[in-house]
């Protein structure tokens, strides 16, 4: 056996590997380790989740955002972006929709608006979950005190994404203004974690700057803080962005690193992100294949969903809809999945 499959094989027992073999696993990739960890990677999801894949509706509640990190095309910077925001009662709408179609999770995603105050969340927190008590809600609204993630939390808020983007110092900087900081991001989701949510990190794939070294932090970080989710999808240029001249994040690498966290982590939620889906219009069966068991249509309302663009030509019609849940779920039995209408949380 080589080198390289040894390391791989080793991760497949230990769940653990130094950054050095982590930098090594990516930077020699082969297509027989790739084969290997997709394999190992299925085996692992089968033997915790079977053919279940979790299904979530991503409702994107508003695209009015304080920030200005480089790559996202809903940066406070960016004049040309038409900006909307949901009411709690639009919301509201897309819960019932999203209900009546099989959705047990809501996830509330935007970019951080101060009109969602810690007030009007809980209120809309409550409000959902006196309707839907069977269903979670995720909320993926960025950085926010701990306070006011404890508040959201009481009201009952079950889970929280906060993608870190980035587990190094210098390449967080290359992708964000000055007052963003690696440091308390990371607070954030050490905050999170202690007041019970169910967590999720994540990054991007081929993000302008990143090398294999800071793949292989990410990775370290994701085996130490032991997310209950990770979102990774690949990175897409927008043209109202600093980065609009970048290319794009590999499908084969996301899907590499897909398999690479399901072997560090056996029972974590990964989704095949809609960024996968926009870059190959198979990436979301694909993803599925090498380790992935989540995936989140979106829920928002027809009339706002070109708005929550985030990178160029991002999916939100087809299957990527969550009204065409079944062109969904044929496609994921074509390949020997099932979506299921559960809440879908983390097997301890
Ligand atoms: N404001 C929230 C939600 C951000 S949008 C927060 O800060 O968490 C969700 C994710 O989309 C981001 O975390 C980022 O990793 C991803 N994203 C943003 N721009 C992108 C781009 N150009 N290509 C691919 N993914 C992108």
């Amino acid at each position: 056996m080589n080198n390289l499959l040894k390391l791989a094989e080793k991760l497949y027992k230990e769940h653990s590997l130094s950054v050095a073999e982590y930098e090594e696993l990516i930077s020699c990739r082969t297509d027989e380790t790739a084969q290997y960890l997709q394999k190992k990677a299925d085996e692992l999801r089968k033997s915790v989740y079977g053919n279940k894949v979790f299904i979530r509706g991503l409702i994107e509640i508003s695209n009015i955002c304080k920030n200005n990190c480089y790559y996202c095309g809903i940066r406070g910077e960016n004049a040309n972006c038409q900006r909307y925001r949901l009411t709690p009662e639009e919301i509201i709408e897309c819960c019932k929709s999203g209900y009546s179609l099989g959705f047990r999770t809501f996830v509330l995603q935007g970019g951080e608006d101060a009109y969602f105050t810690d007030e009007i969340l809980c209120k809309l927190i409550k409000d959902i979950k006196k309707l839907f008590p069977d269903c979670a809600i995720t909320l993926s609204l960025g950085e926010r005190s701990r306070e006011s993630y404890q508040n959201l939390y009481d009201a009952g808020a079950d889970r929280y994404l906060l993608r870190h983007e980035a587990a190094d110092n210098e390449l967080y900087g290359k992708l964000h203004p000055e007052n963003l900081l690696l440091k308390n991001r990371m607070e954030c989701l050490k905050n999170l974690k202690e007041i019970g949510f169910q967590t999720g990190c994540g990054f991007m794939v081929g993000a302008p700057y990143q090398t294999a070294h800071h793949l292989a932090k990410d990775l370290k970080f994701i085996e130490e803080f032991q997310p209950d989710m990770c979102g990774i999808g690949p990175f897409v240029p927008h043209k109202d962005t600093v980065f609009k001249d970048e290319k794009a994040g590999s499908t084969e690498l996301t899907l590499y690193l897909l398999s690479i966290i399901r072997l560090i982590k056996p029972n974590i939620l990964l989704p095949a992100t809609t960024a996968l889906g926009t870059v190959d219009p198979t990436g979301r069966e694909k993803g599925i294949l090498s380790g992935a068991n989540v995936v989140m249509p979106n829920l928002s309302p027809k009339d706002v969903r070109g708005k929550y663009e985030l990178y160029n030509n991002k999916l939100s019609t087809g299957a990527e809809s969550a009204a065409h849940i079944e062109e969904l779920q044929n496609r994921m039995k074509k390949i020997g999945f099932s979506i299921v209408t559960e809440r879908g949380d983390i097997k301890q």
